[in-house]
């Protein structure tokens, strides 16, 4: 193990990040299930790439097949990326009909920043404050995460407002963040940037996943539309049924937006990512840009993304993901019955956690606390994380085929882990 990280560290360099204190050698996946280089088995509660489940046999089948036929770049007729949009873009309301398919997400979120300056003619972007919306020169500015220091001075076109934490911000109807998006937009505009978009994951998953009520970006979306720019909503871990309500989270936020971008469970592993937009926002885009891109949307990525949605509706994946999300929560609940520990418990379908602190009345994040009960876990089986805007939050983001029985055991483990694990600082 010693050595694979110190090869890791000579030929990838450093700060490539691995995940907890005694990182995992994983060798071999299935389902909801991986296994590492010594044979042990583990639990996986917390992998969105494998969204239909590790090496599922339909995705491999789909990929194997197709890049025994034929697999080259974007520029000749096939079959396989119309099909492919036109069923995507059916799991859209209009007018969100056409698309552009891209390698990942950060790409995908570029083409959409993008848009946003070919139909306003201004610059300025507004973003949550504690996301995540991927690496390339211009996206990269978008997360306060990972604050860049080099990026081709385009800092100043960004401002950042305040995320949604529904545990210690009171704004049950979006009231509030929308009045922060109009100062910020306000900003922009006073600064000769001028606005052109509000990026948002409509579920706010990189911030902690807050509760919130159906509608909850209505107002916000009123200020955008309002301004004249328009709303991008992230869905690239929110989307493809995970939300378990609907089919992407922006549904449930009773908002259209005018771009979706998505990504991560696409194609199971595959990189496949893209966005959906309307006609009007798409032409002005193809006008102003010939975008071009040399792999996104190939005929291998788009057997693998159709086996997904195949996958998805076949299972009945995002019933399963509703009805798990409800489940998990409840139990979820019961232990904050038990450990004065957890102050919060949310959830948002195939996501749940809790939130760690160590005064219910202060909410003092309990930070080392999830550390150390996320690497317990990973030492007892079990591979969640913790995130959000205080790092306090376990993440608990499955493969969609997790059932039951692996509630069970994620959840007995956790009591057995929370029980032995000192709560201090
Ligand atoms: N948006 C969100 C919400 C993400 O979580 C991520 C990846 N963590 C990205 C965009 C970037 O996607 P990719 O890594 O495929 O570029």
């Amino acid at each position: 193990m010693s050595d694979l990280i110190a090869r890791r560290r000579n030929l990838l360099g450093p700060n490539v990040s691995t995940f907890y204190d005694d990182p995992v050698h994983i060798v071999r996946g299935e389902g909801v299930w991986l296994w590492d280089a010594d044979g042990r088995r583990y639990l996986d509660c917390y992998n969105n790439v494998p969204h239909v489940g590790h090496c599922n046999p339909r995705v491999v089948d789909a990929i194997c097949t197709q890049a025994r036929t034929l697999n080259t770049h974007t520029r000749y007729l096939h079959e396989g990326i119309l099909d492919y949009v036109a069923r995507l873009t059916a799991t859209f309301e209009d007018p969100l009909k056409t698309a552009i398919l891209t390698c990942t997400g950060s790409e995908a979120n570029d083409i959409a920043l993008r848009m946003a300056e070919a139909m306003t003619g201004k610059r300025g972007i507004v973003a949550t404050d504690a996301t995540y919306h991927g690496n390339t020169t211009l996206v990269s500015h978008l997360s306060r995460s990972n604050v860049p220091e080099v990026g081709f001075g385009l800092g100043e076109n960004f401002r950042h407002v305040e995320a949604p934490d529904s545990y210690r911000i009171d704004d049950p109807d979006g009231q509030r963040f929308a009045e922060k998006v109009q100062q910020a937009i306000d900003d922009l505009e006073g600064a000769d940037i001028g606005f052109a978009a509000l990026i948002v994951c409509p579920l706010f998953l990189n911030e902690g996943f807050p509760d919130q009520r159906e509608g909850w970006l209505r107002p916000a979306a009123e200020v955008v539309r309002r301004a004249g720019g328009i709303l991008i909503c992230d869905e690239v871990q929110s989307g493809f049924a995970r939300c378990g309500h609907h089919f992407w989270a922006h549904q449930k936020q009773g908002v259209v937006p005018d771009v979706v971008t998505m990504g991560k469970p696409m194609g199971n592993g595959h990189p496949v990512a893209g966005l959906v937009t309307n006609a009007e926002i798409m032409e002005r885009f193809r006008n102003s840009f010939r975008y071009f891109n040399t792999f996104g949307g190939n005929p291998v990525s788009c057997a693998a993304a159709m086996a997904v949605l195949e996958e998805i509706e076949e299972k009945h994946l995002q019933a399963n993901a509703l009805r798990i999300g409800i489940l998990a929560k409840e139990r979820l609940a019961a232990l904050a019955r038990k450990y004065e520990v957890i102050g919060d418990v949310r959830q948002s379908g195939m996501v749940f956690g809790a939130e760690f602190v160590l005064d219910r009345a202060t909410k003092e994040p309990a930070i080392a606390y999830a550390d150390r009960v996320v690497n317990a876990m990973r030492d007892r089986g079990i591979l969640l994380s913790k995130l959000g805007r205080h790092k306090n939050t376990l993440k608990i983001r499955p493969p969609m085929p997790f059932a039951e029985e692996h509630l069970d055991l994620l959840i007995e483990t956790l009591d057995d882990v929370m029980a032995t694990t000192e709560v201090r600082r």
